[in-house]
């Protein structure tokens, strides 16, 4: 097995190192620790463009001297982090994947605070959001019409879950993500100082009527129940899209697609 210099050859998966970043795919450990994984080439490199360390580099032997990965290698070890050389079977069984990615990242979660919030043009809440694959389909699609960021209300899945990573197909990285209770929303909402949208089955506007002047903050309910009753309260208007056929509603993240596009239309002349 070749090696980079500053790698160490791993063949065993039951390698301490390797069974903690195993282990990163419980949601209580990726807290404990504050970090997350990442899969692929391209999705490091988005990371490490976007500015984001990667604590420890996994690589599969044989691969550190294509160009790329020994550039993500030397920005790796750069930025003061670690590189592990393994076999494909070990990354078959780090990743759950019979047909592993050749390089894994762990990278360390980032969180804003709500205090830190800058208006700027869009904002996202999502209350309860329960499902990671809709989660990680609207930070792709936040990231898609270049929203300021993603609140997430109260109880929800981990954006930093292996299923809302690959959901948003490397949008992780560039969307900035907050984490309140409702409470906590409820109060700083009150400062918000543009206008609160709701999306609501009963609400009382079309969503194409209705003009999005930014700052916008556009709040999305919960896949089973919808808006709370305070989240709807807390909106300036609460509007619906139109639906012709027998679907009693839009999955979450299709709805959500709808409303910033619609949003980011003029803005964005998309
Ligand atoms: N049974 C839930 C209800 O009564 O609201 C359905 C929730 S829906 C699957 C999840 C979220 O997507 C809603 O809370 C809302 O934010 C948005 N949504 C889905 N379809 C919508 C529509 N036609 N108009 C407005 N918002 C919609």
């Amino acid at each position: 097995m070749t090696s980079a210099p500053e790698a160490r050859a791993i063949t065993s998966p039951a390698n301490p190192e390797i069974k903690r970043i195993r282990g990163l795919a419980l949601r209580k450990r990726r807290e404990e620790e504050k970090l997350f994984v990442a899969e692929g080439l391209r999705h490091v490199m988005e990371a490490l463009e976007a500015g984001w360390p990667v604590a420890t580099l996994v690589y599969q032997a044989g691969v550190a001297k294509r160009p790329k990965v020994a550039e993500a290698i030397r920005a790796t070890l750069a930025a003061g982090g670690r590189c592990l050389e393994v076999t494909e079977a070990v990354l078959a069984k780090m990743t759950k994947r019979d047909n592993p990615q050749t390089v894994v990242g762990v990278l360390p979660q980032r969180w804003q605070a709500l205090d830190e919030i800058a208006p700027g043009k869009l904002w996202i809440a999502l209350e309860t959001v329960r499902d990671p694959g809709n989660l990680g389909t609207i930070l792709r699609t936040a990231d898609a019409v270049a929203a300021d960021g993603v609140i997430l209300i109260g109880e929800t899945c981990d954006p930093y879950s292996s299923e809302s990573v690959r959901a948003s197909m490397g949008s992780i990285v560039r969307v900035p993500l907050v984490r309140v209770t409702a409470r906590q929303f409820l109060d700083w909402r009150e400062t918000w100082p543009g206008r609160v949208v709701g999306t609501h089955l009963a609400g009382d506007a079309d969503y194409r009527e209705v003009a999005y002047e930014p700052p916008v903050l556009l709040i999305m309910g919960n896949e089973q129940a919808g808006l709370s009753e305070a989240m709807a309260a807390a909106c300036d208007r609460l509007v619906k899209i139109p639906m012709a056929g027998g679907a009693d509603s839009l999955n979450l993240s299709v709805a959500t697609a709808v409303m910033l596009f619609e949003i980011a239309r003029e803005r964005l002349h998309l």
